[in-house]
């Protein structure tokens, strides 16, 4: 529930709200707005007595939340949140994100390459997996730590940011030490541990949509980052199971203006594990960006037919940099703007 104060509401009234709901055995968080300050109910898990907020000195309204998840909604929050990363990428405002990369690190090479070709391209986040959670045990399964150090090299090197996954718990702190933005995978959507560790964690994370989660349970995953302190949440429509074998998975693109009218938090497209086809990538690239996603992340490779994961996927750099082209003039067409390129003076 949202305890909404009058504009003219004094910081003493705010607090004796703040006060009542703690005394109530509720937690509270006030939320100042640009108007007025609303104050958050949070812990309860049906119907709340407001009866008691309700005549207070200040209090204007109190608005149920009517969805199970709280934090990351539009009611809770009714202005897109800004994710600004190290390197100027904000993620959420109108700029499109370009999230480009291998799906795995494989050598230093590799990963100084694509990181060198995706940023000229005008990429301005790596991603690159160094914890690879692969379907069979016996598939290549990442360079570990060894990644890691990669990925941070081809950050000094270019000035991208980095995205990389972490698979469990115990591994969100390395991560992050490394990164600038944790993902977590869609297998791992609702582990509930590793989302716990990730909403402690001072990065932002990137949160996949799991291949068979409703939109509602991807919001509850969220919630769960959001729930212990960590509002930088940006979501990834990555594709859902259908009963079509044309493809890898379908790429909900409704997904897209679903959640931007459910949240607040930006929502980005996958068009790469979405198809799961290099020939379908470009298509759905150019589909997501036109249904308003915030930002791209594609598996680029310096040589797909090469690569130790995800090669059928993995765009050519050449495509790639004629995918942007293509994006900046969609982007233009609903009043956004690809995020400008990095400057020349980071290039490898
Ligand atoms: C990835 O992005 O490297 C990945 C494994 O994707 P997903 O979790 O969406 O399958
Ligand atoms: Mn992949």
């Amino acid at each position: 529930m949202l305890v909404v104060m009058k504009q003219s509401a004094s910081p003493a009234e705010i607090e004796a709200v703040v006060k009542r709901i703690e005394g109530m055995g509720y937690g509270a968080t006030p939320i100042p707005g640009g108007q007025r300050t609303a104050v958050g109910l949070i812990g309860n898990d049906g119907r709340v007595d407001t009866a008691s907020l309700q005549g207070m000195p200040g209090v204007l309204e109190c608005i149920p939340v009517t969805h199970p998840y709280k934090q990351v909604s539009r009611e809770w929050k009714e202005a897109d949140t800004l994710i600004t990363l190290p390197n100027g990428t904000v993620i959420g405002g109108r700029g499109v994100a370009l999230m480009a990369g291998p799906c795995s690190v494989e050598s230093e090479e590799q990963i100084l390459t694509a990181a060198g070709q995706l940023r000229a391209a005008g990429a301005t986040i790596l991603r690159g997996g160094a914890f690879k959670p692969r379907t069979s045990p016996y598939s290549f399964q990442g360079l570990g730590e060894e990644g890691l150090r990669l990925l941070a090299k081809a950050r000094e090197l270019t000035g991208m940011a980095i995205v990389t996954e972490a698979l469990d718990a115990d591994g969100v702190e390395l991560v992050a030490e490394y990164a600038d933005i944790i993902q977590i995978g869609a297998r791992n959507m609702q582990n509930y541990p590793l989302l716990r560790r990730a909403g402690q964690a001072r990065k932002p994370v990137l949160l996949k949509r799991g291949m068979s989660a409703t939109i509602e349970e991807f919001l509850l995953a969220a919630e769960y980052i959001l729930a212990e302190g960590n509002p930088e949440v940006i979501l990834c429509e990555r594709g859902v199971r259908g009963f079509d074998t044309q493809t890898r998975n379908i790429l909900d693109l409704t997904a897209i203006p679903v959640v931007k009218g459910l949240s607040h938090l930006p929502i980005i497209a996958d068009p790469s594990h979405g198809t799961g086809l290099r020939s379908k990538v470009v298509p759905m690239a150019r589909a997501a960006v036109a249904a308003g996603a915030d930002g791209l992340m594609v598996e680029v490779h310096p040589n797909p037919p090469g690569a130790l994961s995800d090669g059928a996927q993995s765009l050519f750099p050449e495509q790639f940099e004629e995918l942007v082209e293509q994006i900046r003039v969609i982007a233009d067409a609903i009043d956004r703007a690809v995020i400008p390129a990095l400057p020349e003076a980071a290039r490898v």
